[in-house]
C-alpha cells in the first residue's frame, strides 16, 4: 500500500511544539518536587511527543510503554478500547505519567487510568500533546495539555493515517481524504 494522498493544512509547526513542550516539562518537573517518575508512552501515536517531553523533564525517570487500540485504520474511534501491550514495570506506590498523543473521546485515557489505578500507584498524572474538547465523551481531562484543537482529524508528529504521516515534524489538519 502506498502513502495515501491527503490535503493537509499545517496547524502547529516544530518551533511552537518544542516551546510548548518545554513549558509542560517545567510544570511537570515542579509538580514532582524531586520525586521519581515512571513515564508511560501510550503507543503508538505518542512516541514522538513522549521522546521530546521526557528529555525536557528534570527528574529521575524510568521509561515504559503501553499499547491500546480503538481506531484500527479508521478516522473515528470504534468506542471499544483494548490493551495490546502491557507495562514491564510494577507501578505500586510510584508516580506515573501517562503520555498520550491526543485525547479525542477520552475513552482511551479513561480506560488506561482505570486499568493502572487498580495497581495502586502513588499518583497518576497525564499529559496529552493535543486535546479535542468538542469530541470528548467522558469526563476525562489530562492534567497537562499541549494544545487544544477542533474536532478535525490531524496527522504528523507521531499521529498517523493508515500508518503513514507519523514522521511529519509538524501537526497538520487533514482537509480532505482521497
Ligand atoms: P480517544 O480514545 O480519546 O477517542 O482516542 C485516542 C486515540 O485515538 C489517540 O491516541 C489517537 O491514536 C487516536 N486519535 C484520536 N484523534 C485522532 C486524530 O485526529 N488523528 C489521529 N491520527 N489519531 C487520532
Amino acid at each position: 500500500m502506498a502513502q495515501p494522498v491527503l490535503q493537509l493544512q499545517k496547524l502547529l509547526d516544530e518551533k511552537k511544539i518544542a516551546s510548548r513542550i518545554k513549558e509542560m516539562a517545567q510544570e511537570i518537573t515542579k509538580q514532582l518536587g524531586g520525586e521519581e517518575l515512571i513515564a508511560v508512552c501510550v503507543l503508538k501515536g505518542s512516541f514522538v511527543f513522549y521522546s521530546d517531553l521526557i528529555r525536557c523533564i528534570d527528574a529521575d525517570i524510568r521509561t515504559d510503554f503501553i499499547g491500546t487500540s480503538s481506531y484500527g485504520n479508521a478516522t473515528k474511534s470504534s468506542g471499544e478500547v483494548k490493551l495490546t501491550l502491557d507495562l514491564t514495570h510494577a507501578i505500586q506506590g510510584k508516580n506515573v505519567l501517562l503520555v498520550e498523543d491526543i485525547v479525542d473521546t477520552g475513552l482511551t485515557m479513561e480506560f488506561l487510568h482505570k486499568t493502572l489505578q487498580a495497581r495502586s500507584p502513588k499518583r497518576i498524572y497525564s499529559a496529552a500533546c493535543l486535546f479535542k474538547p468538542e469530541a470528548l465523551k467522558t469526563k476525562y481531562k489530562p492534567d497537562y495539555i499541549g494544545f487544544e484543537v477542533g474536532n478535525e482529524f490531524v496527522v504528523g508528529y507521531g499521529l498517523d493515517y493508515q500508518g503513514y504521516f507519523r514522521n511529519l515534524p509538524y501537526i497538520a489538519q487533514v482537509t480532505s481524504l482521497n
